[in-house]
């Protein structure tokens, strides 16, 4: 059975305490969600959550959300979560990326995570990737202006895109690297299940942080 097929799975989501549900009416309200007015942020295309889970351990003073297109998916990242139900820190969202502005208002998120986002390899759907042109402006208004973005994976064509993508939109490169568990960033570093799993294959893990251009008159609507 592919996972996105798990029966149940909308009914057990639609239940837990962890999903923000009606996403779109938190839209600006965020810090009421989590009770306070710590910085959010946001993975997305979280898969199972363990990333988000170990960043919200370790960083209590800030909120995570992670964002997740298929129900099946969440089901995993909810059950990880039941087992650590002290981690108030973090949320979910079942959702399309897509629809990100309609959830966010602009400033609303402090730092956004990309990791090992789908490739879709075929041109005609480069507009897709979480790292397009299309998404990266839909960033740069819903980020707080000390911002930014890191973007990990093992897709030397999709890293390539990217970092192409960021320089055409005027974002500043912060961190590159092509070897991230060689280098000097892999301290602190988090690692994703995708991480893992490539990583184990011998796979080099490329990391990318990026910031907006620094515009004045940002995040007005
Ligand atoms: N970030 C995790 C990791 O590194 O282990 C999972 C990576 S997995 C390759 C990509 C995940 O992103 C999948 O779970 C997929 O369903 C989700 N995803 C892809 N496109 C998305 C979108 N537009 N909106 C929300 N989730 C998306």
């Amino acid at each position: 059975m592919r996972l996105r097929n798990v029966p149940g799975s909308r009914e057990v989501i639609a239940a837990n305490e962890f999903v923000v549900h009606d996403e779109q009416s938190h839209r600006g309200e965020w810090a009421a969600v989590f009770g306070n007015d710590h910085p959010i942020h946001v993975e997305i295309g979280m898969g199972k959550g363990s990333f988000l889970m170990e960043m919200a351990r370790r960083n209590p003073d800030i909120n995570y959300v992670g964002i997740e297109k298929y129900s099946s998916v969440l089901l995993r990242a909810i059950e990880k979560h039941e087992e650590a139900p002290e981690l108030t820190n973090l949320k979910f969202i079942r959702m399309d990326a897509e629809e990100i502005e309609e959830v966010f208002a602009p400033g609303e998120i402090g730092y956004i995570y990309l990791n090992f986002s789908d490739p879709w390899p075929k041109d005609r759907h480069a507009k897709r990737r979480l790292t397009s042109d299309r998404f990266l402006k839909r960033y740069e208004k819903l980020l707080a202006p000390d911002g930014g973005v890191t973007f990990k994976t093992d897709n030397v064509d999709l890293f390539d895109f990217s970092v192409e993508s960021a320089e055409v939109c005027g974002w500043e490169q912060l961190a590159i690297t092509r070897d991230l568990h060689a280098s000097p960033y892999v301290e602190g570093n988090v690692m994703t299940e995708y991480e893992k799993k490539f990583s184990g294959l011998g796979n080099k893990i490329c990391m990318l942080q990026i910031r907006p251009p620094r515009n004045e008159g940002k995040n007005a609507e």
